[in-house]
């Protein structure tokens, strides 16, 4: 399937956004005030956002659970409900821009629309575009036993079982291999 620059973005802004959710009670999160909302906008280069408050900091979380059961839906009908939930929640105006120097691209977010629902409708379609392309599976969490972060399997033959193999996928491998070792040790 091909994957637009714009898509790439709103997918690693989607990614991002579930994986700032805390691990579990305990746990920090990832977006704790209105200053890390606003640094997240920035590295993710999200347009047209304006003053950030705490209006919006709580609807980004609560849009971040949202995405976050896109990424956990057992099939592609659930994806679709879920996804088209979240984007008729957030209003949709699609317009060709060719902003910052990118080349022509559709926007789906509304003008003047709030952080969130400019997040709901772009990161929205850009998960739209998997269950059409019959890829919902890509759709992804780790599956490292204690690692529940999603990820998109951009592989060839979808393969990627955890969110970074640097980390989730070695680690693993750690574990099998000492437990090899430990029954070859009787
Ligand atoms: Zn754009
Ligand atoms: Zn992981």
């Amino acid at each position: 399937m091909l994957i637009t620059h714009d898509t790439r973005c709103a997918l690693d802004t989607v990614v991002d956004l579930v994986n700032s959710a805390p691990e579990d009670d305990s746990a920090p999160d990832g977006l704790p005030d209105v200053a890390a909302l606003e640094v997240f906008v920035r590295e993710h280069a999200v347009s047209e956002v304006g003053v950030l408050t705490d209006f919006d900091l709580s609807a980004v979380r609560r849009l971040r659970s949202r995405f976050a059961a896109v990424f956990a839906a057992p099939d592609a009908r659930t994806a679709a409900g879920l996804i088209n939930e979240l984007i008729a929640a957030a209003g949709t105006t699609p317009r060709l821009t060719d902003h910052d120097g990118y080349d022509w691209h559709v926007h789906y977010f509304a003008p003047g629309a709030s952080v969130a629902d400019h997040l709901a409708a772009d990161c929205g379609m850009a998960l739209a575009f998997f269950v059409v392309a019959g890829e919902q599976e890509r759709l992804r969490r780790c599956e490292a036993p204690d690692c529940r972060h999603a990820f998109v399997d951009l592989s060839r033959n979808r393969s990627r079982r955890y969110c970074d193999s640097r980390t989730c996928g070695n680690r693993l491998h750690v574990a099998a291999y000492r437990a090899r070792r430990k029954e070859a040790a009787g």
